[in-house]
């Protein structure tokens, strides 16, 4: 299924017409697309839904509210790693019950924000979090649902950046240790260790790393119950890849069935986070060739987004396929070229090496597959204003983040009195 499709010659998202929406809206944007949302979360739920599982969106793939809310409506909560990202679930509307609280660095000042608002459960990553997590709890009398998020020492086959699930990486308890780690759960005030959560990397194109990690799960649920722990949840992860060029990626039919078959059989209620199969090619980049460049090792296509926009090329070698919103005919032989930003960086790139079709200075690209770890990853380096995002429904569209200004920028920033000089305010000192 693909909600980005040619008619007449024209790229649309749904029925819009992306050129025209590029009059209004001005390039860079991001455009997702409501119906293809809807469809890769249908797609996934249907997946699960023989198992009594609850879906939460990893919102750090596509954190705006729009998308948050436009998905809530179908029953998704949230897997959120931060208080911003907590707030952010919040105010679309997300269910307090159907959050999850993830993250290897949790403060001290997320974890009381967390149980205020309610939170479902926290997945632990390390004994001194527990300790933390335990005094706030006791202090505000209250109890804090946990999974312990164990480390299943097991190569997920992605990027080397995001690959969670080995012992050198950062992320969980190590399997070997877990079992201490409940134990000492289940002496602390204010701690429910309830559950065993797992996440063991993304962009995941095989099952069996999935396979070898929950099979791992069900065993150690085994001995946790014989160590006479009550464990109720378990929490999946997400992970599963998408296609960005020709990748062929498990189907969610096919990930949902080998979980049935793992851990279907445990009795335990489930939690999925999935993130970039839900959000992931529901989005596009729209970007404009500033100039083109003939070098004598290389021809450059200059266009208007860059790494501060999207910066998966530059971070994980990723391929985005990049189309011309013009449709290419097939007459059009291809040209070799690097898709470019304008940002200080030879590491400023959104593709290498490309064949594409005739492009000229004003021509619109649209970049896919950017729904998910695109917005949400840019920066304003070279004090470029961050981008509009843009959600079409049918042929409606609405602005869901309105592009920055220099000034919103600038408004952030003072001079300290002594370069202002300016008597009104004093310096601080603090230390003293
Ligand atoms: C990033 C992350 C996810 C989502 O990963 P995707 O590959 O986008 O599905 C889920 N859970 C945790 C704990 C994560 O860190």
């Amino acid at each position: 299924m693909d909600y980005f499709n040619y008619h007449k010659g024209e790229l649309h998202a749904e029925g819009v017409q992306l050129s025209a929406l590029a009059d209004v809206i001005g390039t860079p944007f991001y455009c997702y697309s409501s119906a293809a949302l809807v469809h890769y979360f249908k797609v996934f739920a249907d997946a699960v839904s023989a198992l009594d599982a609850t879906i939460c969106f990893a919102i750090k793939a596509n954190s705006n509210i729009a998308v948050l809310a436009t998905l809530e409506r179908l029953g998704a909560g949230a897997d959120v790693v931060s208080q911003g990202e907590m707030q952010r679930a919040l105010e679309a509307g997300i269910d307090p019950k159907k959050i999850i609280f993830s993250g290897v660095g949790k403060s001290r000042q997320e974890l009381q924000a967390a149980l205020v608002a309610g939170v479902t459960r926290f997945n632990v990553e390390s004994l001194s979090e527990l300790e933390v997590l335990s005094a706030v709890a006791d202090t505000h009398g209250q109890m804090a649902e946990v999974s312990l998020r164990v480390n299943p020492d097991v190569d997920a086959r992605t990027h080397e950046k995001i690959a969670t699930g080995r012992q050198e990486d950062k992320f969980g308890i190590d399997l070997s240790l877990a079992r201490g780690a409940y134990r000492r759960a289940r002496a602390l005030p204010g701690i429910d260790v309830s559950g065993v959560a797992m996440h063991i990397g993304s962009q995941l194109t095989e099952l069996d790393p999935f396979r070898i990690a929950y099979s791992r799960m069900a065993d150690f649920v085994g001995v946790l119950r014989e160590d006479g722990h009550t464990i109720r949840h378990l929490d999946l992860g997400g992970g599963l890849g998408i296609t960005y060029k020709d990748e062929k990626v498990p189907t969610p039919e096919a990930y949902g069935a080998m979980v049935a078959e793992t851990i279907g059989g445990l009795g335990c209620k489930l939690t999925f986070e999935p993130g970039r199969v839900i959000a992931g090619n529901a989005g596009i980049l729209l970007t404009r060739v500033n100039f083109m460049k003939e070098g004598t090792a290389k021809t450059f296509c200059i266009v208007d987004a860059a790494m501060n926009d999207l910066i998966r090329p530059t971070l994980y070698n990723a391929h985005h396929d990049i189309v011309r919103v013009a449709e290419a005919m097939d007459h059009e032989s291809l040209k070799v070229m690097d898709i470019v930003g304008p940002i200080c960086e030879s590491g400023d790139y959104i593709a290498k090496n490309r064949g594409m079709p005739s492009v000229t200075s004003g021509d619109l690209l649209a970049i896919r597959s950017a729904g998910a770890y695109g917005a949400v990853m840019s920066s304003t380096y070279n004090t470029r204003p961050l981008i509009p995002e843009v959600l079409v429904e049918g042929d409606e569209y609405a602005v869901i983040r309105r592009r920055f200004e220099v000034a919103d920028m600038l408004a952030l920033e003072r001079l300290p009195p002594w370069l202002s000089g300016s008597r009104i305010s004093a310096a601080n000192v603090v230390g003293k």
